[in-house]
């Protein structure tokens, strides 16, 4: 086994046997639902219901370009108001209470013979029905790619999410496969999966046009670049090649599959504080004190994370909806998350040791503090690839992944990272 870059990178515990592989739980339905207006980081729709407005199961609640938002549970629309998710992003909240009839849960539906269907309408049922296929849900990516990669790599400790599917839903990713195969025709398909313990690798469907690649276990060979380096894809233009999540697959297969709009989704619960860690199945909307009630509740000194260890946020709010983006629910004991006060930096090095693209967070700190845009393009602030190890690995405890995260995201520093 190989693993997908030679420099830096954490080998720490993974979790994985945090949630091992049982029937997944489906969560019961919420009494409210809170739609975010985005759904992923960057993305936003707009509104086609209003206050008062009854929806129906799975109706189109909102638009955006080009995904849809859809109601996940009949009801009436409560109320519209801003929300501050998480990672400090304001949007728009669409609230919907629970009531009426179920027109589509329970009743029996047709599998869809899609092999018959062109490309074209296969990909905008896929937009139709919410479904995401890139980071940004744009569609940029235009057939035929050169390749189409399956990322079922553990992004961060804990989430497991990606390995879950590839074990226990083969049925549905792979025909999900198949369909991203008839839309966008790659050249090469392929599988990426990590492991500590290659003997315990996944048995997986003998697919012939699928190469499989099992990478050594270490953070974070997830990250789009270095996976693409990996498997030696990294010459290949951005926009011929489609990189998606055994998450979008499940969804890929809904929508085409069954015709079911993105409303719920699988959410993995784990994290050293989890009382019943697993996946869990959820509507998009619900609320995770709701979640985390159902999963056996949480002790007072609780951190919930929404995402990793590395680079998830602190929800602090548990009115906070799942979002189509949730994909791990991390719940960690304060003492043992080793929380501690920002402190002067004691130039231990480890924060350069750790980063796989060769900055070093230190000094490229130093000259975002300073201002001193000069020395932010010479340190590399382009180069981050936003893993968040230097941060988690930092014992003075300095945000490091935080500020050239949002560095990245700021005007004054557009012009130094080569865009
Ligand atoms: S967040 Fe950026 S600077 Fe920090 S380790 Fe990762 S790539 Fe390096
Ligand atoms: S890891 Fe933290 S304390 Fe160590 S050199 Fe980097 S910034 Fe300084």
């Amino acid at each position: 086994m190989a693993r997908s870059f030679k420099r830096g990178g954490l080998l720490v515990e993974t979790y994985r046997e945090l949630t091992p592989a049982a029937p997944w739980e489906l969560l019961p339905l919420p009494s409210r639902a809170i739609l975010s207006a985005s759904q992923f980081p960057g993305q936003s729709t707009q509104w086609l219901v209003g206050v008062g407005d009854q929806l129906e199961e799975e109706q189109l609640i909102a638009k955006g370009q080009p995904l849809g938002l859809h109601s996940p549970i009949p009801g009436t629309v409560e109320a519209i108001q801003e929300l501050t998710l998480p990672d400090g992003t304001k949007t728009s909240a669409l609230t919907v209470v629970l009531g009426g009839e179920f027109r589509k849960t329970g009743h029996p539906r047709s599998p869809r013979d899609w092999a018959k269907e062109s490309p074209e309408v296969l990909k905008t049922r896929l937009f139709q029905l919410g479904v995401s296929l890139c980071d940004k849900g744009d569609g940029s990516v235009t057939a035929p790619l050169k390749a189409l990669v399956i990322n079922a790599v553990q992004p961060e400790p804990y989430m497991t999410l990606g390995l879950r599917i590839i074990e226990d839903k083969q049925t549905e990713w792979s025909e999900a496969v198949k369909i991203l195969q008839k839309i966008f025709q790659p050249q090469d398909t392929w599988l990426a999966l990590d492991h500590d313990k290659p003997q315990e690798s996944p048995q997986l469907p003998s697919d012939t046009s699928i190469h499989v690649k099992v990478l050594a276990s270490r953070y974070p060979q997830a990250q789009r670049n270095l996976l693409l380096s990996a498997l030696g894809l990294e010459k290949i233009a951005n926009d011929e090649i489609l990189m998606v999540d055994p998450e979008t697959l499940l969804a890929v297969y809904q929508a085409v599959v069954w015709d079911k709009a993105y409303v719920d989704k699988p959410v993995v619960v784990s994290g050293n504080a989890a009382v019943h860690p697993g996946v869990y199945r959820v509507k998009i909307g619900t609320p995770l004190k709701d979640l985390l009630s159902y999963t056996g509740g949480l002790a007072d000194d609780t951190l919930v994370l929404q995402g990793g260890p590395f680079r998830g946020t602190e929800v602090t709010d548990l009115s906070q909806p799942v979002l189509k983006s949730t994909s791990a629910i991390v719940l960690m004991s304060r003492k043992k998350a080793h929380q501690a006060h920002q402190r002067e930096c004691t130039h231990c090095g480890s924060c350069a040791e750790v980063c796989p693209v060769g900055i070093r967070p230190l000094h490229l700190w130093q000259a975002l503090e300073a201002q001193d845009l000069e020395g932010v393009k010479s340190e590399g602030l382009d180069r981050c690839v936003s893993c968040g190890l230097c941060s988690f690995i930092c014992p003075s405890r300095i945000p490091l992944f935080e500020y050239f995260s949002r560095a990245q995201g700021l005007s004054s520093f557009q012009g130094v990272r080569g865009e």
